[in-house]
């Protein structure tokens, strides 16, 4: 297990901050000497949302830049690329791309993913996840970067580099895996499946301009003004969890890495250059807990009732437009339109929050039951 975190400040995304805290940042961990010239790297950036960088939803395009700088002048062929929700076809990403800055990377020698083409692929270590469809444009990388933004996540409670590569199946096959594992736990254990077969050589959290309550697209920008690296993505999904204040209590993929024996217990056990006291914010917004471990009860009554009574689940605020895009994103086919708002069969309802990530307007809230808020407690780093 490589516990090692690299932890700087960076108080904004002016270019020469970006670039003196990122030499700060690698330096330790000589985080790029297995980049060697010829070298192909694809940089798997979290492009959830075609929102512009003000909204924290997707790493900076200055920090983007500045790692890719970084690889074309070690002579490696580097490609950006994601597959968010929706289609993975080049209209969708070109203006995936456009909003969220991305096409600056192409100033620093870079180029922007134009493969769409996808592989199935097998999982032979899989502990759940036997195989998926791959984006090309990873499998014909010598490594990954995995580049991720630290942001709250509705169904995983944090989003990092392990749930960064969930973004490696492409487009809609996505949607099918909320069917296929149903439980907090389940998926959590597929994305570290996902993650132990790709395998990020490096992993680097834009944490400078975070984003906080109704993650991952559309809640708030929080400035916690700090950037991460491992080459260890659960060690570094520890870290910046902890700076938030949850821990593997809150987060299943952290829980499922700790069982696998990939990370210690806690963020305390992590070997770190750098002093995270400076970066913790207590008072950051969480999103509730999504229990739905009861979901294997045999009684029909008690199932509905139970999940009425305890389970997070969506629910669309007064910003809603009644676009219907919520309809298109939902994996268990939950949503109808009613009198032109989204209307949400509860017992069909798996808690994904798909709809959320293809909501354009963010209406789409996590809303907790009374019940549940009480009996549940919050998300917590176990302190
Ligand atoms: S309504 Fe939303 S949270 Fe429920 S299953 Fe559909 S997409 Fe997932
Ligand atoms: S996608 Fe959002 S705005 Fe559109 S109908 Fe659904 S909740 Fe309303």
């Amino acid at each position: 297990m490589d516990g090692r975190v690299s932890i700087v400040g960076c108080e904004n995304y002016a270019p020469e901050t970006v670039e003196q805290a990122m030499d700060a940042l690698f330096a330790p961990l000589d985080a790029l000497s297995w980049v060697k010239p010829g070298m192909k790297i694809a940089v798997k950036a979290n492009l959830v949302v075609a929102h512009g960088p003000e909204k924290a939803a997707t790493p900076h395009p200055e920090v983007v830049c500045a790692l890719c700088r970084r690889l074309t002048e070690r002579g490696a062929e580097v490609i950006v690329g994601d597959s968010p929700g929706g289609p993975y076809r080049k209209p969708f990403l070109d203006a995936v791309y456009r909003a969220t800055g991305m096409t600056q990377v192409t100033r620093t020698g870079a180029r922007l993913n134009e493969d769409f083409g996808e592989t199935e692929v097998r999982v032979p270590e899989g502990k759940v996840l036997p195989s998926f469809w791959c984006c090309d444009y990873l499998l014909k990388a010598d490594a990954i970067i995995d580049l991720c933004k630290l942001k709250t996540h509705a169904l995983m409670g944090y989003t990092g580099a392990c749930k960064n590569m969930f973004g490696a199946i492409t487009g809609t096959h996505k949607t099918e895996f909320h069917y296929r594992f149903p439980t907090h736990e389940a998926f959590a254990s597929m994305l570290v499946d996902l993650c132990g077969f790709l395998k990020p050589r490096l992993s680097i959290c834009d944490g400078v301009l975070a984003m906080e309550g109704n993650g991952p697209s559309y809640g708030d920008p929080r400035h916690v003004g700090v950037l991460l690296a491992s080459f260890n993505p659960h060690a570094l999904d520890l870290l910046a969890a902890d700076l938030i204040g949850l821990g593997k209590d809150g987060v299943p993929t952290l829980a499922e890495a700790a069982d696998r024996g990939l990370i210690p217990e806690n963020a305390r056990a992590l070997s770190l250059f750098g002093d995270p006291e400076p970066f913790r914010v207590p008072d950051f917004k969480l999103q509730p807990p999504v229990d739905i471990r009861f979901w294997g009860l045999r009684s029909e009554w008690f199932h509905r009732l139970a999940k009425g009574m305890l389970v997070t689940r969506p629910k669309p605020d007064k910003t809603c437009v009644g676009c219907g895009k919520c309809v298109i994103g939902c994996p268990a086919k939950a949503i109808t339109m009613v009198s032109g708002r989204p209307k949400i069969e509860r017992n069909k309802c798996i808690s994904c929050f798909c709809c959320g990530e293809f909501c354009p307007k963010g209406a789409m809230k996590a809303y907790e039951p009374f019940v549940g808020r009480l009996t549940r407690g919050k998300r917590t780093n176990g302190k």
